[in-house]
């Protein structure tokens, strides 16, 4: 800036007041300043050319001061933003500044995000003058949102979802289901699935393979599906499907039979041929609940009942099922009590032999000596001592009682014969049960002989694989293993021969009906002749009849067990039944 000089004589006199100069030198700190400043600063007059161009906007938009000084401002803005470029004046005139987020030009052509904040420039009377602009480069702070963007994104994906199949998972799935009753637009359907007999493929070949029949299932579910619904995996193999907008609740289970259908295909991976089937259930909003958790709840109750009615099939919840569940869940408790208070008792129910006629064995059954309900059968508690795994010490208690209670009688001089006991195919996966069973031989002196387990065919069958060796090892003890409720569960007679079994034991549901249905005296027959040619033998239970008994006898069976001779017996009348019989000289009891 050029200073005026007066000349007073030679001394040059300068005329700038103190103000003048302390000004002058504040102009220059400040375009020192706007030199150094890495943002863009510019100024414009009123109607947009440029007047000052600092170092960094020649860095931030690629023009030099040279090209840029005169120019119009407008020349940073692509035309599609002029109309918004127009309003910043007004604003600027009633405000005096005005700030805000744009996508400017660079020379290149380019667009760079910028923060800027715009200010009228006045005279010294306060007149505006020109507009100052700073503009800030959001190049980085943007790619910084987008990446914390991103990241939050991938984190609510995998929040959400399951990372095998990629479906939305429990969290995700609430999140709908209770978006939808927020909305109460419509019915909504929730449909449970759960694989049958999954966790078998998943034991016996592998997670691997367990995974990419999950995946599989997967595909068909949201194949069959339609695109309106939601499917997602709660964990292992359960599914659910969300059917947001249901009109009628036939729409559920027409879904759910196809499902069903489409599952049942055949499953090729590698060189395996998979045949999966399902069960599933279905509970419905508004009718069977108003909250997302008791749909979910049940759904799965209702899909439990689907598994116990078979398999591969669904079922609608209905409210006795909870009653039902909840009965489930007080016995579990009572049960796990009566375990720890010794509230079981064992009764024994001889087994008879038609051609000794005499008493040939025991059969040792449990019973509950329930507080309120009085003496249970096992029927009332065995489902549920077998899905809590209570069975198992329920079993190894029956085990040691009537072992202890058996040897004594022998050591008493009694002849009570084979004890017979029923045991759950659990305790042969368990590694601890033959240690226990050897323990208990030598504890109570027992001869194996005397010993025979029980195992019911549906569970053998289930098995076989998995506990062929086991029975090998409690056979080669010298103790018998029969099958229990023989012709209820569907025998390979190929396996039949593999098994280390001595005798069947005909289920009474054949029994029942003799002399009289001749479908079932031909199964008895078929069975009697089975057992012949594979050299076993048979047990008929449930025997109340002599013309029953005596069908039998007439057909050679001749091992009997049923209320024809005697109900299940307390231990003290067992013994007492003994003891007579003792006395009596071992006579027989009359036939
Ligand atoms: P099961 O082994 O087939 O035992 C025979 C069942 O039939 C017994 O029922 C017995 O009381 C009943 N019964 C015997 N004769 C007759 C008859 O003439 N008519 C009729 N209607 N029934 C007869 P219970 O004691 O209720 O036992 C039911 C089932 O519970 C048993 O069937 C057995 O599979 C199981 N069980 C019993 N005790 C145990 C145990 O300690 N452990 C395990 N795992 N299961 C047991
Ligand atoms: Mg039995
Ligand atoms: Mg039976």
């Amino acid at each position: 800036m050029k200073r005026k000089v007066k000349t007073a004589g030679n001394t040059p006199v300068h005329t700038d007041s103190i103000e003048e100069r302390a000004r002058q030198l504040k102009y220059a700190e400040q375009v020192q300043v706007i030199g150094q400043i890495h943002d863009s600063v510019t100024t414009t007059d009123l109607e947009g050319k440029i007047i000052s161009w600092n170092p960094g906007s020649e860095k931030m938009f690629g023009y030099t001061a040279e090209e840029a000084i005169g120019q119009s401002i407008t020349m940073l803005y692509a035309p599609e933003d002029f109309p918004e470029l127009r309003k910043y004046v007004p604003i600027l005139m009633e405000k005096g500044v005005h700030n805000g987020e744009a996508n400017l030009l660079k020379k290149n052509g380019e667009r760079i995000p910028v923060s800027f904040s715009l200010s009228l420039l006045k005279d010294g009377s306060g007149m505006p003058i020109g507009i100052v602009g700073i503009n800030q480069d959001d190049s980085q702070r943007k790619k910084n949102e987008r990446i914390l963007q991103e990241q939050k994104e991938i984190l609510y994906y995998q929040a959400h979802h399951d990372m095998l199949t990629g479906l939305p998972n429990r969290l995700l799935f609430f999140e709908r289901l209770e978006e939808g009753i927020r909305e109460q637009k419509a019915q909504i359907g929730i449909l449970f699935i759960d694989l049958d007999k999954f966790k078998h493929i998943n034991d016996s070949l592998g997670h691997e393979i367990g995974d990419r029949v999950l995946n599989l299932v997967a595909e068909r579910l949201k194949r069959t599906m339609g695109e309106e619904n939601i499917l997602a995996r709660l964990s292992g193999d359960e599914f659910t499907i969300l059917m947001p907008r249901l009109g009628k609740a036939e729409e559920a289970s027409s879904l759910a039979q196809r499902i069903l259908h489409n599952l049942m295909e055949p499953m090729p991976i590698d060189n395996h041929i998979f045949y999966i089937s399902g069960s599933i259930g279905i509970s419905l909003y508004p009718r069977d609940a108003q909250d997302a958790y008791s749909l979910l709840k049940y759904a799965d109750t209702a899909m439990y009942k689907a598994k116990e009615g078979g398999r591969n099939r669904y079922r609608f919840y209905t409210s006795d099922m909870t009653a039902d569940a909840l009965a489930r869940m007080t016995l579990t408790t009572q049960l796990r009590q009566a375990l720890d208070h010794g509230e079981f008792t064992v009764h024994y129910q001889p087994q008879f032999d038609l051609s000794e006629k005499r008493s040939m064995g025991l059969e040792a059954l449990v019973r509950w000596k329930h507080p309120e309900r009085g003496l249970l059968c096992p029927d009332a508690f065995l489902s549920v001592a077998e899905d809590t795994g209570m069975i198992m010490e329920i079993d190894q208690w029956v085990m040691e009682t009537a072992m202890a209670q058996v040897s004594q009688w022998y050591r008493a001089g009694l002849r009570p014969g084979l004890l017979a006991l029923n045991l759950s195919i659990r305790q042969l996966e368990n590694d601890r049960f033959l240690p226990l069973l050897k323990t208990c031989l030598e504890r109570y002196d027992f001869d194996p002989e005397w010993l025979e387990l029980e195992i019911t065919e549906g569970q053998m069958m289930r098995k076989t694989e998995e506990v062929i060796e086991k029975l090998d090892r409690i056979s080669a003890l010298g103790i018998g293993i029969s099958i229990d409720d023989f012709g209820t569960g569907y025998s390979s007679l190929s396996l039949l021969k593999r098994l280390p079994i001595k005798r069947l034991k005909i289920d009474r549901s054949f029994i029942r009906n003799i002399p009289d249905d001749e479908e079932d005296i031909a199964i008895v027959q078929a069975v009697l002749a089975l057992a012949k040619s594979l050299k076993l033998g048979v047990v008929a239970e449930g025997v109340e009849t002599e013309a029953q008994k005596d069908f039998l006898y007439a057909n050679g069976c001749m091992q009997i067990q049923g209320y024809y001779f005697s109900h299940p017996l307390s231990g003290e009348e067992t013994e007492r039944i003994l003891e007579e019989s003792r006395a009596a000289g071992q006579a027989e009891k009359p036939l």
